[in-house]
């Protein structure tokens, strides 16, 4: 029933990685499979956290002894970090605010910065059926423009049907001189498609800003924002192995006004930038490219046995599911419903059987989903056996 595996010179290098994560070797009976709300974390990220909370837990930019002079370093040395992650070949020109994930860095954006590019009669693209953190921010900015008295106007993000691709050539229909802004989405939280950013540049043209919400890429899969041509990327540190209430905003600092995030900031997450940094370390040891081959090819086993199940029905691109497809490349996420099961009780079932799943709305926006669906999402840690034990267990319900 299961796809052969194409990542076979992966293995050991899987495996070796795979018993960094005690969390994951501690319990053998479950399979972690909800990675994209939260991932777990290797020791060195966990030995990282202790290191520095027994050697210079202080203060970031307050003191003038050792301890807060090595968190003042870390905290600016994170920074250079993150722009190099994320393949930024011009790092002085840009800036890097911590934040606590990807929601808290959009709504900083549209609280902080947006306000100050738009004029009245501008226009900003919002996708509908992405994560409603990266639509509720845009929203609210522009209620907040038109309570004094500025409209502008929301474009909605065309999508391809079927794939759920961004359709970019009705964005170039849609977008005019006056498109300032648009939101995006680098890989897709439900349907785990790359959302082929690189495109929207094209359809939009040089001038208008486009913000990333990377939430389910940094730590999945290679991002390079001078390739992709964009202005914000937006991420989530604990999806990407690093602690809860660690999450960053890269900003390029060309287009529209400098961001500089308004307000006394108070006391950055020291702990959290300290687990970044060890992540960060740890994945590019890794080799980022190596973890999206070993997660898109358990999503294609996955996709591949389910083609055989017909009680089940995959979301987004079904040409997607072979793991050659080149029309969209799914990333390691497989969201799916039973055709006859409710989804709460298929995710309460699997979790019987000692798989942990997402199973509700996945937080999309209107445009998406309108029924709850079980979300699969892999992390590097992932086996092809624990795909093998899903697939028997579906196909036992089905
Ligand atoms: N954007 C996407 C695409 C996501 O998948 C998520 C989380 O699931 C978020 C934003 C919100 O991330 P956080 O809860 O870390 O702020």
């Amino acid at each position: 029933m299961t796809a052969p595996t194409t990542c076979e010179d992966l293995r050991a290098w899987q495996r070796e990685l795979r018993a960094q994560f005690p969390i994951v070797t501690g319990h053998p009976e479950l399979a972690y499979l909800d990675s994209a709300a939260t991932s777990q974390k290797p020791r060195a990220v966990l030995d990282a956290v202790q290191a520095y909370l027994t050697t210079s837990n202080a203060n970031a930019a307050r003191g003038t002894y050792t301890w807060a002079n090595r968190t003042t370093d870390l905290v600016e040395r994170t920074r250079e970090r993150v722009a190099r992650f994320l393949g930024d070949t011009r790092a002085e020109r840009s800036a890097v605010h911590f934040t606590s994930g990807t929601t808290e860095g959009l709504r900083t954006i549209a609280r902080d910065w947006l306000p100050g590019l738009l004029r009245d009669g501008d226009q900003i693209v919002v996708p509908g059926a992405d994560h409603r953190a990266n639509i509720e921010p845009w929203l609210e900015t522009r209620r907040q423009l038109a309570r004094e008295g500025v409209r502008i106007h929301v474009v909605e993000m065309p999508y391809q049907s079927g794939s759920w691709d961004y359709d970019h050539r009705a964005l170039a229909e849609r977008a005019g001189p006056r498109t300032r802004f648009v939101a995006a989405t680098h890989v897709h939280h439900v349907y785990g498609g790359d959302m082929n950013v690189h495109r929207i540049r094209r359809a939009v043209g040089p001038e208008a800003v486009i913000c990333l919400d990377a939430a389910q890429g940094v730590g999945h899969v290679p991002l390079s924002v001078d390739d992709l041509d964009v202005d914000f990327v937006v991420f989530s540190g604990h999806k990407a192995l690093a602690l809860p209430g660690s999450g960053a905003v890269w900003a390029r600092q060309e287009r529209g006004p400098r961001f500089t995030p308004g307000g006394w900031s108070g006391t950055p997450n020291t702990v959290g930038v300290a687990s970044l940094e060890a992540a960060l370390d740890w994945l590019d040891a890794a080799g980022v490219e190596r973890v999206e081959r070993w997660t898109v090819d358990l999503a294609a086993r996955l996709t591949e046995g389910l083609r055989g199940l017909d009680a089940y029905e995959v979301l987004g691109c079904p040409l997607s599911l072979a793991a050659d497809s080149a029309v969209q490349r799914r990333r390691g996420i497989v969201t799916l419903r039973h055709r006859a099961v409710d989804s709460g009780d298929l995710g309460f079932v699997l979790f019987s059987h000692g798989f942990m799943v997402r199973s509700d709305h996945l937080c999309q926006g209107d445009a998406g989903e309108r029924t709850g669906s079980v979300r699969v999402s892999l992390h590097v840690y992932n086996t092809e056996e624990e795909i093998d034990r899903l697939l028997s267990v579906l196909a036992s319900l089905a």
